[in-house]
């Protein structure tokens, strides 16, 4: 069949490397998964019984194609712990941050405008850009895998539009202090450039509270602020999230928005309503809880291999350089050998390639399984 069927960006896109690896391991109870990304604490009982309720009421409709005004006040009033002076009105409810960069990039970019995509970073935001219409140009991070000023204004030449942010990052935990957001900031103006910032884990931040860039001087009215459900409160499959932007980003990612999505789900956003009440406390000792995880895991795989010690999120990203395999046949041999699933570095772009990436979103009983066969599987090589 002719390969014309099909779109030629769609064409030119890798499927995911993460879903790759998920498809191979899925039904089998044999896997020690350290690959997916999901948390492995339970949605606040409280979340549950609203939805709960809200069905047994039969309240299945559609909502306004901004969100519910609840959700958007609410939404509004918690970003202000992150330094954000925002209001209901510049919020709008999205199917999760998936479909939150989508509609983002898709509202600003034209044709060709090149956006600057960390790499490695997270694996959707290459392929939307490409398909938005976008150059996604890469800037290499590593070894440390941080952005700052200098890394930024290498790419001046090509007159960037856009610069991807995310902070806790997937896959390398690195996050930023203020400091270091200033001088991402600077470079931003200089450049005139507009900043996506995927802010999904700021809940989990260890060292430093999370300030959003949007807070920066300067910098409110050039920043989509993207963030949800999924992480924080464990709320992946109900598909909730929401954009924080200027008027104009606003009313444009909400033309699209309104077409591909119509609404988010209203049982997910009565279940986001509740999350947001009483909030400090759940998370306050999930953050315990996955802080004490990473100390444990990266204190283990630094008896091994080298990693640095993870800023946020729940990622360690270790590099596997000193074995002398490639990320993929890393990953290939320790699933067939010790049935540890962890997913290859180079999913993440051509820079994570010496890396793998673990996902400490698992009991410490597990994680310390996961280590020891780690720990057997690098000293048999
Ligand atoms: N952004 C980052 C950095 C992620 O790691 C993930 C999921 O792993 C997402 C976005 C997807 O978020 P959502 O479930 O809200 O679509």
């Amino acid at each position: 069949m002719s390969p014309d069927r099909i779109n030629k960006k769609v064409q030119e896109i890798k499927p995911s490397g993460i879903r790759r690896f998920f498809d191979l391991i899925i039904g089998r109870k044999d896997i020690l998964s350290l690959g997916v990304g999901e948390p492995d604490f339970p949605v606040p009982w409280k979340v549950r019984e609203e939805i709960i309720y809200s069905l047994e009421k039969g309240v299945t409709s559609y909502t306004s194609n901004h969100g519910l005004e609840e959700l958007r006040q609410a939404i509004s009033e918690y970003y202000r712990k992150f330094g954000v002076e925002c209001f209901q009105k510049d919020v709008l409810i999205t199917t999760g941050v998936s479909e939150g960069f989508d509609i983002a990039v898709r509202a600003i970019i034209n044709p060709g405008d090149a956006v600057l995509v960390p790499d490695p970073s997270y694996v959707m935001y290459k392929p939307l850009v490409t398909l938005a219409g976008g150059e996604a140009i890469s800037i290499p991070t590593n070894p440390d895998f941080r952005l700052n000023y200098e890394r930024i204004s290498e790419y001046r030449d090509l007159r960037p539009k856009v610069l991807i942010l995310n902070y806790p990052a997937n896959p390398t935990g690195v996050s930023y202090a203020r400091r270091e957001l200033e001088e991402i900031a600077d470079a931003v103006i200089e450049n005139d450039m507009l900043v996506v910032s995927d802010e999904i884990y700021c809940e989990l931040s260890y060292n430093n509270k999370h300030v959003s860039i949007a807070s920066l001087n300067g910098l409110g009215d050039r920043t989509i602020i993207l963030n949800g459900f999924s992480k924080a409160f464990a709320m992946t499959g109900l598909r909730v999230g929401y954009n924080i932007a200027p008027p104009d980003l606003l009313d444009a990612m909400l033309k699209i928005h309104q077409y591909c999505m119509l609404c988010a789900p209203i049982s997910a956003q009565i279940g986001a309503i509740e999350a947001l009440k009483n909030e400090e406390d759940e998370l306050e000792d999930m953050r315990a809880e996955y802080l004490r995880r990473r100390n444990y895991f990266t204190k283990r795989l630094n008896e091994i291999l080298e990693v640095n010690i993870p800023d946020g999120a729940f990622y360690a990203f270790p590099s596997i350089q000193s074995t002398g395999l490639s990320s993929e046949e890393f990953t290939e041999r320790l699933l067939l050998e010790k049935n540890v699933a962890v997913v290859p570095g180079n999913a993440f772009g051509e820079c994570g390639e010496g890396y793998i990436r673990c996902a400490y979103a698992v009991s410490m009983e597990k994680l310390k399984e996961a280590a020891d066969k780690i720990e057997d599987f690098v000293r048999s090589l």
